[in-house]
């Protein structure tokens, strides 16, 4: 038994599905210095600020945002705007900077 044997496993269909790296544009077998690629989802969030202002202005109200996050109607203050998708980036290529281009546009 390998120390590898428990790990989920991918296919070579599902390596081909993710298509090459993210980043470099290399394909992930063999295109990468490291044997080792990251499989990243992705999602790309922003603040609902009437939502927020509510909460915000709830807590004033009830002089305690613990209070207010417990009372209050626990709804959502962020909204999943694009994705989410999933892409692979080759271990050498990975930095946040690279990580934050990868979210297609209008998806
Ligand atoms: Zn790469």
């Amino acid at each position: 038994m390998s120390l590898t044997d428990d790990m989920p496993g991918l296919k070579e269909r599902d390596v081909e599905r993710l298509g090459p790296c993210a980043v470099c544009g290399k394909s992930l077998i063999g295109g990468g210095r490291l044997p080792l690629f990251y499989v990243v989802r992705i999602s790309r969030a922003g603040f609902d600020l009437p939502a927020i202002n509510r909460r915000v202005a709830l807590g004033a109200l009830l002089q305690s945002s613990a209070l207010a996050q417990a009372m209050g109607p626990d709804e959502d203050i962020a909204k999943i705007i694009n994705g989410p998708t999933e892409v692979a980036v080759h271990e050498e290529c990975t930095e946040v900077g690279h990580l934050l281009r990868l979210m297609p546009e209008g998806e």
